[in-house]
């Protein structure tokens, strides 16, 4: 196409934990959605990666901020600065002698609200998207899993990222029933430092905690397939005396800690198939239920949830681009899918 010269396609995961964006089915950043800020000027320091090395390690000249934090946009300028700032990474790796006008397909969580919505479009229009297509993310994880959304069948995804859980059924290319709720990775990670201050009286950040759960992390007491190396050993200052003391944590405890979490999204599962409509839910039940997010990760989530639920779980394929891969689905089809919305 003469055009696609002058037109530049992304489609942006804007995660509340890590952004991705795909350009010409390729992903050309995968990065925490981070960014330092000099309290200063106001500038941004650092994006990404970088920022999320400086996080919990800043003085006070300098912030870092999430700008996602609670699933929605919590801090808008921030978010701007954010998406500008990825999308002139992209563009540093290609340069164009003209700057493209820019086309995006962005997710945004199925529970937002308008403000939320129109928070998500300003920013990205303000940082350059002519063309903007929002797009819910249970849908582009759905469609990045490979299921038929347009199909009048039910199919029903669970994408657990860092904010929020996003539950939904989908049939006919429109969310059926849904719900999202903020129990996701970051109160995993808020429940393994509660755990470590309570039980191990040592204190730890949340970059540590994150490291626990990747390394350690599981919901279910006794797993096939142990993660190795286990135990995790982890130093901190203690409690009472300030020395620093080492704690060897299992996957057992964080299964333990994790236990009332795990269980507030069970509930949340049940109470969404509750509410389906029962030709719906007959093809759910065939097919099974698909998990994606980060959060798909933590060890024996899919046999924890089929024995609760008693529909077999399925984890998705790399299941933290799910959603990105849905995205770059949908801005190739942006002309035929009636769910994208403009
Ligand atoms: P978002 O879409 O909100 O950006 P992601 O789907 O990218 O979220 O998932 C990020 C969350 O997944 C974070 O809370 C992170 O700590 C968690 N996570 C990443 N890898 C793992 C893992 N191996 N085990 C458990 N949790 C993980
Ligand atoms: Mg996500």
């Amino acid at each position: 196409m003469a055009f696609s010269f002058f037109t530049q396609e992304l489609a942006i995961d804007l995660g509340t934990a890590n952004t991705v964006i795909f350009q010409n089915d390729q992903i050309v950043l995968d990065e925490p959605s981070i960014v330092a800020i000099d309290n200063n000027t106001g500038k941004c320091i650092a994006l990404g990666q970088k920022a999320k090395l400086m996080h919990e390690k800043t003085n006070p000249g300098i912030k870092t901020v999430r700008p996602l934090k609670d699933g929605v946009i919590a801090d808008f300028n921030a978010a701007e600065m954010m998406i500008r700032g990825f999308i002139k990474q992209v563009n540093s790796k290609h340069r164009t002698l003209f700057s493209p006008s820019l086309k995006v397909v962005v997710g945004i969580p199925s529970g937002s609200t308008e403000v939320e919505i129109r928070a998500v479009r300003d920013s990205s229009e303000h940082a350059g998207g002519r063309d903007v297509y929002l797009i819910y993310e249970p849908m582009a994880a759905a469609l990045g899993i490979g299921l038929d959304v347009e199909a009048p069948k039910g199919n029903m995804v669970v994408d657990i990222g860092g904010g929020t859980t996003e539950i939904a059924v989908i049939s006919l290319g429109g969310i059926v029933q849904q719900d999202s709720i903020r129990t996701a990775g970051d109160v995993f990670t808020s429940d393994i430092q509660y755990y470590l201050r309570q039980q191990h009286n040592i204190k730890v950040g949340e970059t540590t905690a994150e490291k626990i759960k990747i390394a350690v992390g599981a919901v279910i007491p006794e797993l096939q397939d142990e993660p190795e190396p286990e135990p995790f050993v982890v130093r901190g200052p203690n409690l009472m005396t300030a020395h620093p003391v080492d704690a060897t944590i299992t996957y057992q405890e964080i299964a333990h800690c994790l236990d009332k979490s795990i269980a507030k999204l069970e509930a949340s599962i049940l109470h969404v198939l509750e509410s389906t409509p029962p030709e719906l839910y007959s093809d759910i039940v065939e097919n099974g239920i698909f998990l994606s997010g980060g959060g798909a990760l933590l060890r024996g989530l899919a046999q924890r949830f089929s024995e609760k639920v008693n529909i077999q779980f399925h984890v998705a394929e790399d299941p933290l681009r799910a959603v990105a891969r849905g995205t770059c689905i949908a801005l190739k089809n942006v002309e035929n899918y009636s769910f994208l919305m403009r």
